[in-house]
């Protein structure tokens, strides 16, 4: 799954695979080079060609758009404050479910003091989830393992005791997951949407 960096709208700087300082010569040859790269008529395979059509018309929407510097910067401009805007997130406390106001810390481990109930309890925050969820029989019981990467692509698994089916296909979402201050054990799962975070309790 593609994320969306900016509320509705794709990120054209993924779609290109080119960080937002690249310069226009880049960007041209970037979109070139995908354009050649994917385009359909190189792809018999039916599945192949129309995820060839979805890669080629993602590549041109980002071209439309970063290729025109006036576009460019009107879209630096929304992407930078969506990315501003989600610099904190609002994570539960395991003990008392008071909110937490915490620094999105790209996916790596943290502790964070409640500042209601004063517990301590450590938490992954904006984490990537790499691949769905795969369930998993230990012994008579079964395990839901997920893999989640931080910004550096660093890889953690996460065992989940039970998942709600709306997690079954979160693939590429951005996570935070509360831990249980004294097992290492999830208590708490939130996907980070474009406008929305949901919830979960899943220890
Ligand atoms: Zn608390």
């Amino acid at each position: 799954m593609l994320t969306n960096q900016v509320s509705g709208e794709d990120d054209h700087y993924e779609a290109l695979d080119l960080t937002p300082d690249a310069p226009p010569d880049e960007v041209r040859e970037a979109w070139r080079f995908l354009l050649a790269a994917f385009h359909p008529d190189r792809f018999r395979d039916p599945v192949q060609r129309s995820r060839a059509e979805e890669i080629t018309k993602r590549v041109n929407g980002a071209w439309q758009v970063l290729g025109d510097p006036a576009l460019r910067a009107r879209y630096d401009a929304r992407r930078g404050s969506a990315q501003a805007a989600i610099a904190t997130r609002e994570i539960p406390c395991p003990t008392c479910a008071g909110r937490c106001t915490v620094t999105d810390t790209g996916g790596r481990l943290t502790h964070i003091a409640c500042p209601a109930c004063g517990e301590t309890f450590p938490a992954m925050i904006g984490a990537r989830c790499v691949d769905r969820p795969r369930l998993e029989k230990r012994g008579v019981r079964l395990r839901y393992q997920a893999e989640f990467a931080d910004e550096t692509g660093a890889r953690t698994t996460v065992t989940f005791r039970r998942l709600p089916q709306e997690l079954a296909l979160p693939e590429g979402e951005l996570f935070s997951i509360v831990f249980d201050p004294r097992r290492p054990r999830p208590i708490y799962a939130i996907v980070h949407g474009d406008a929305l975070d949901l919830g979960w309790r899943v220890g």
